[in-house]
């Protein structure tokens, strides 16, 4: 334990104060779970109405990198999260000369720049066991030329700032990686083969300050359009083989990172059985919004404890889950004008959760909310999922299982 942690250790009880960089629907959540359990919480962002700055106790308008905000911020709370991977560093930096910060900025620059993320990944290999994706750097139009015949077809990736697959371009030919490459604008970006995915999956962990870490049970994950549609656990295609080996990649991971905090671990299951790291997530992850409903300490309590140096929750799952993501998209199911879709209905289904973030403005693509549906059989909760996408106007055809 770092004799900082420990110093801090006494002061992170309720009612400190905690705070959060950002102030989208993960520093909502949070919000939510740090205040059941007593603390106050301060977010740092600089849009005015945002899904956590409507939750917190104080919302502290600046930029991430404002002194002011962040000398502010250090003054009020004990210990400071982030619920984006892309803030800067140095604030976090800066903010750790004062106060607790976790996870720490280091392990987030990684988390920020795939180049570093793989290189960190394959460093791991020899322990973790599994290694990310062919690959190779693309840092100008020249790298293209050098890349070996097999990467494609591939993906090309911008190296920062992607998100539900903005920031990437799938190319068959040398040409089409230079065009693509020109489009993005000539930023660093990484070119990784495509690979025959059987399912996709991820792995929830989380490591306190005194270096013990707890793992969640194995998600299975189903993408539309690069943005999360689905997950379910127990994923319907996971085998216990599969589960285990993912799992002890994850902690192997998150330890050899010195991590504190929520980490999530996306993995790919290939065709062969084979598993493949994708990326990781230094913050609580939309595929682990299951937790809320479905496990003993949701993964924003897990988060809370880990930056208050509190012992970790159990991670035990006690009901079976879908979670169901809410797009704007089907406020526009009907007419042009924004319609707010039949929540009364799909509450009356046994089982069902209904989370909204406070977005006035659905959007198509923009994450509203979700729904997940928990009941005593994976059958059930399947079941359940189903009829709220008839009732909501989701095709819920290429849901698998
Ligand atoms: P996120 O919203 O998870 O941050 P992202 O935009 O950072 O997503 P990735 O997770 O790298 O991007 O990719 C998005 C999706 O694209 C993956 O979940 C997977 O379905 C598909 N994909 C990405 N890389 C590959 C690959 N090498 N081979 C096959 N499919 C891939
Ligand atoms: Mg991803």
């Amino acid at each position: 334990m770092s004799s900082k942690h420990a110093t801090f250790l006494p002061s992170a009880t309720p009612p400190a104060w905690l705070g959060v960089m950002g102030g989208g629907q993960l520093g909502r959540m949070f919000a939510h779970a740090a205040q059941a359990m007593g603390y106050k919480v301060a977010v740092l962002e600089p849009a005015r109405d945002c899904p956590a700055g409507q939750a917190a106790d104080h919302l502290l308008c600046a930029g991430y990198d404002d002194p002011a905000a962040l000398d502010e911020l250090a003054a009020q709370c004990v210990a400071v999260t982030t619920e984006f991977e892309n803030v800067p560093a140095q604030s976090l930096a800066h903010l750790a000369q004062r106060i607790v910060v976790a996870p720490a900025a280091e392990c987030v620059s990684i988390a920020q720049d795939r180049i570093a993320e793989k290189r960190f990944f394959t460093q791991c290999a020899g322990q973790s066991g599994v290694l990310p994706a062919p690959y190779r750097e693309i840092l100008s139009v020249e790298d293209i030329a050098g890349i070996p015949d097999d990467l494609l077809p591939g993906i090309l990736k911008t190296v920062r700032m992607g998100y539900d697959g903005k920031g990437q371009v799938r190319v068959t030919t040398r040409q089409q990686a230079r065009d693509a490459f020109e489009n993005l604008k000539g930023v660093p970006c990484v070119l990784e083969k495509m690979l025959p995915l059987a399912y996709e999956v991820s792995v929830l962990t989380a490591r306190g300050a005194d270096g013990q870490a707890v793992v969640y049970p194995i998600a299975e994950n189903v993408h539309r359009d690069g943005i999360l549609f689905t997950t379910t656990v127990p994923g319907p295609n996971v085998t216990a083989e599969c589960a285990s080996r993912a799992q002890a990649a994850a902690l192997s991971i998150i330890g050899q990172l010195g991590y504190v905090g929520v980490l999530c671990i996306e993995f790919f299951v290939l065709q062969d059985g084979s598993l493949v790291v994708n990326e990781m997530a230094p913050r609580p992850h939309n595929s682990g919004h299951y937790t809320i409903d479905a496990c003993v300490t949701s993964q924003f309590a897990q988060q809370v404890r880990a930056m208050a140096g509190l012992p970790l929750g159990e991670t035990r799952q006690h009901s079976p889950a879908v979670m169901l993501n809410i797009l704007g998209d089907i406020w526009f199911n009907g007419d042009d004008d924004p319609l707010e879709p039949c929540w009364d209905k799909v509450l009356a289904l046994p089982g069902a959760n209904l989370h909204l973030y406070g977005k006035d403005d659905p959007r198509r693509g923009r994450k509203m909310g979700h729904v997940t549906f928990v009941a005593p059989t994976l059958e059930e909760a399947q079941q359940h999922f189903r009829d709220a996408c008839v009732m909501l106007g989701i095709a819920a055809g290429r849901f698998r299982g």
